[in-house]
């Protein structure tokens, strides 16, 4: 999942970029509102949290743009205390939810959890063999017991679940866990499907090399 931050306060903007990344997300973080715009267009995101008051072009403008361009990506606002009219103008824009400054971080995960579920149409929870995958609550089960994964895993093996069977490339699976200015090297998703591979194997599940071109899941053999 990757979210595009448009925040001009360095405080605010750290803490949510910190605290996003911690939950698994990929964040590319902009500090002004032309930023914001031109990585609307040029990339895709599973969700944009853009700042009102940004330099540049406003928050309502990026927001415009976006929808005037017919794009799906939930946004979510943040804005001022006292901002009723500006809260107001920005759900009239497109905007998906607000939250009003200061918020805890919590509710704020609790709303990005809500929209990226509600923008993906994808099920809530994936099945494969045994491993249940929660998108919403971003945690792996294998009955009642939970599969300790680090958010970099979590963020390979959801591709993965995504698109079992099927190949996944290992650009693919960069694009997806970092946002700009942040490199995954191949190697480091080498070395993320090696734990997995250790992680996933008491559970029967395989992740196969396609030497060259990726990676795939492979369902577990049936038992009748
Ligand atoms: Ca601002």
């Amino acid at each position: 999942m990757r979210i595009l931050l448009a925040e001009d306060d360095v405080i605010i903007a750290d803490a949510l970029v910190r605290s996003l990344r911690k939950a698994g997300y990929a964040v590319d973080h902009m500090t002004t509102g032309a930023d914001a715009d031109t990585a609307l267009l040029s990339q895709s995101f599973d969700l944009a949290i853009l700042d009102l008051g940004l330099p540049k072009l406003s928050g309502i403008e990026v927001l415009r743009r976006l929808r005037a361009r017919k794009s799906p990506v939930p946004v979510l606002i943040l804005t001022a205390q006292d901002g009723v009219e500006e809260r107001v103008r920005g759900l009239d824009a497109g905007a998906d939810d607000y939250l009003t400054k200061p918020f805890a971080l919590p509710e704020l995960e609790a709303r990005v959890r809500a929209l990226t579920r509600r923008g993906t149409g994808q099920p809530r929870q994936i099945e494969l063999g045994p491993l249940v995958y929660d998108q919403a609550e971003r945690m792996v089960t294998a009955g009642d017991q939970i599969v300790d994964l680090s958010a970099r895993e979590l963020g390979v093996l959801e591709m993965l679940m995504l698109r079992a069977g099927r190949l996944v490339s290992k650009e693919h699976l960069a694009d997806h866990l970092c946002g700009w200015g942040e490199e995954v090297s191949t190697n480091a998703i080498e070395v993320y499907v090696h734990r997995l591979r250790k992680k996933l194997e008491p559970y029967g599940i395989r992740i196969a090399t396609l030497r060259g071109l990726g990676y795939s899941l492979e369902k577990p053999a049936e038992h009748a």
